[in-house]
């Protein structure tokens, strides 16, 4: 090991001494603080690999894991949460329209993603195929304003809380689907201003924060920011917006809520840093600072990700048209591992 003896007992009083250090900040006057840093993607398109733009490679994958990975490795694993928002495999590369998003689910898990919020094309293949690559994800995926239009079943999971630094952060999902597509004739999509009133209530009771993790463009999330109560932070998608610093909406009852979107095609990834308090029993949030992070040809390729995406890659281009804006295509199956 690079010359150096490791003694386990020493390095294990270090981790955890630094452990003791990291779990429970105080702010100056004694109380109990918070920092958690949320990061986010959407509408990367099944552009799996980095591709160039005007000449210049930018995003991909490989590039997004150098920048979790060096986050987490800065701020400490536990204190960041990755959210993915929607609409990945429409309108994807080779890889993506050959397996109908498998391929692309084979990569998220290895992305450490805390949740994510299908997008209106995560359902043109079919909600068969979006059940399936449900049960391939590691991470748990939010419909919360989804059915199926014969029983009224959630699609998936509505809302999910997830423990972070001791503050429980709910989640809701909010989505987008074309009824009229026949791809989604199953489906009834609940206007999301409804699902969040519904939904919203039940989740603050058990959450510190609550987090929109919504799939339906930022004149919906704007709305929703302003009409719907009990919200902290939309993390948004659909529209391809790029939010530099994120846009601060004022809510109900004057709380201000932010709403981050990162653009498309993993230009960039957005990041978010809040800084909550402990008051009594629950964790009030103080201050969030928003900013998008180039995913450009500064960034280097984490090697593992390139070489699992070149494994995944079909041989051959597939003969069926890729999933696009209509309907349900034909698949192939994923090659193996
Ligand atoms: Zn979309």
């Amino acid at each position: 090991m690079h010359g150096r003896t490791y003694n386990p007992v020493m390095r294990t009083i270090v981790c955890l001494l630094v452990l003791a250090l990291t779990s429970v900040l105080h702010a100056a006057d004694g109380t109990p603080s918070a920092h958690i840093v949320l990061l986010h993607v959407n509408d990367s398109h099944g552009h799996t690999q980095s591709w160039l733009d005007d000449g210049k490679s930018v995003g991909g994958y490989a590039r997004v894991k150098t920048v979790v990975d060096a986050i987490r490795q800065q701020e400490g694993v536990d204190h960041v949460i990755f959210l993915h928002a929607g609409d990945e495999i429409s309108r994807g590369d080779t890889l993506t329209s050959a397996t109908l998003g498998e391929g692309n689910i084979a990569i998220l898990n290895l992305m450490g993603i805390a949740a994510w919020t299908p997008g209106n094309g995560e359902f043109y293949p079919g909600a068969a195929n979006l059940q399936k690559l449900i049960s391939e994800a590691n991470f748990p995926t939010l419909t919360g304003n989804i059915r199926y239009r014969l029983d009224g079943k959630p699609f998936a999971d509505e809302t999910t809380i997830l423990t972070v630094q001791g503050v429980r952060v709910g989640l809701l999902g909010l989505c987008f689907i074309h009824e009229e597509y026949p791809s989604s004739w199953v489906l009834k999509m609940e206007p999301p201003a409804d699902a969040a009133r519904r939904l919203i209530p039940q989740l603050r009771k058990n959450a510190d924060l609550v987090i929109a993790l919504n799939h339906i463009g930022i004149d919906a999330d704007r709305k929703l920011a302003a009409s719907v109560p009990g919200i902290d932070l939309i993390v948004g998608g659909h529209s391809h917006t790029v939010l530099r610093e994120g846009e601060r909406v004022t809510g109900p009852a004057g709380r201000e809520v932010l709403i981050v979107q990162a653009g498309e095609y993993l230009h960039y990834i957005g990041r978010v840093d809040l800084e909550l308090q402990r008051k009594g029993d629950a964790w009030i949030l103080q201050k969030s600072a928003a900013r998008l992070i180039p995913l450009d040809a500064t960034v280097p390729e984490d090697p593992a990700i390139k070489s699992t995406i070149a494994r995944l890659w079909p041989a051959t281009q597939p003969a069926t048209a890729p999933a696009d804006d209509t309907a349900a295509m034909g698949t192939t199956a994923l090659p193996a591992k």
